[in-house]
């Protein structure tokens, strides 16, 4: 990933998707002089909305039309539209319920999801124009909403999958998302569920980066479509949160995405 430091903010964007001119992409970090090492995009942290204006400014991105959703580790998926607009931005209680992703043909309509450890994936077809963002943690990968937020924007918008560039935000790597019986039990017997699983000292550790690209793959993108970020939130606490190490009161960082004229 590219890292674009913003007086002391430091912003991370994928190579390929700083190559498109359609959209205004950015993953925010816990990076920031001013605030220490706290620079938050959830509301339940001081500065919250603050920061999320400090981002919208940087990325010249309208805040008043923000999406966010309330995410519940399931699979629905929401169509955004113009009327949505605006939905989360500055209060939980307005986000759109129960959704872990969105996907709009709306411009000027940036989609956000928030995470703490969680890969988010965020994609672009950019011949039909439109844009998606899921979060999936062991929950969604396992409903493989990966998979079928590619399948709703062929539904809803026309989109061919070999059309379709995707990016998997930092989130936590197999080198530390060490899981119990309960998500093995729930992978295991999926098409990519045995590679994704490794095995270490007698502990079960699970790969959400190749699990989420294997359900791409067999989706119908390109591989060279595909950017995968690698980097593990739980190994970089110093730029980003992890709800693994700091418990359910870790911040968030935020994966922003936006379609332009
Ligand atoms: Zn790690």
């Amino acid at each position: 990933m590219i890292v674009q430091d913003h007086d002391g903010i430091s912003l991370y964007k994928f190579s390929l998707f700083s190559r498109q001119t359609k959209i205004i992409h950015a993953v925010t970090s816990r990076m920031s002089k001013k605030e220490g090492n706290i620079f938050s995009m959830s509301l339940k942290d001081s500065y919250g909305i603050e920061n999320r204006k400090k981002i919208c400014n940087l990325l010249s991105l309208p805040i008043e039309n923000l999406v966010l959703s309330r995410q519940v580790h399931g699979k629905h998926i929401t169509l955004v539209t113009a009327q949505d607009r605006g939905r989360g931005n500055l209060s939980y209680d307005t986000a759109i319920p129960s959704s872990d992703a969105m996907i709009t043909k709306e411009v000027d309509t940036p989609l956000v999801s928030l995470s703490g450890d969680c890969p988010i994936l965020g994609f672009f077809d950019p011949v039909q124009k439109a844009i998606g963002l899921a979060h999936a943690g062991w929950r969604g990968t396992a409903l493989e909403i990966a998979f079928h937020t590619i399948q709703a924007m062929r539904k809803e918008f026309q989109s061919n999958p070999n059309d379709i560039l995707a990016a998997i935000a930092p989130s936590i790597g197999p080198c530390c998302y060490k899981v119990q019986e309960e998500v093995l039990e729930k992978v295991k017997n999926l098409s990519w569920g045995k590679k994704t699983i490794q095995k270490r000292e007698g502990f079960y550790y699970l790969d959400l980066w190749l699990a989420n690209t294997e359900q791409l793959l067999s989706a119908g993108l390109k591989a060279e479509n595909i950017e995968c970020s690698k980097i593990c939130t739980a190994c970089h606490l110093d730029k980003f949160f992890s709800y693994r190490i700091e418990g359910a009161n870790s911040g968030r960082c935020a994966f922003i995405l936006s379609l332009c004229e």
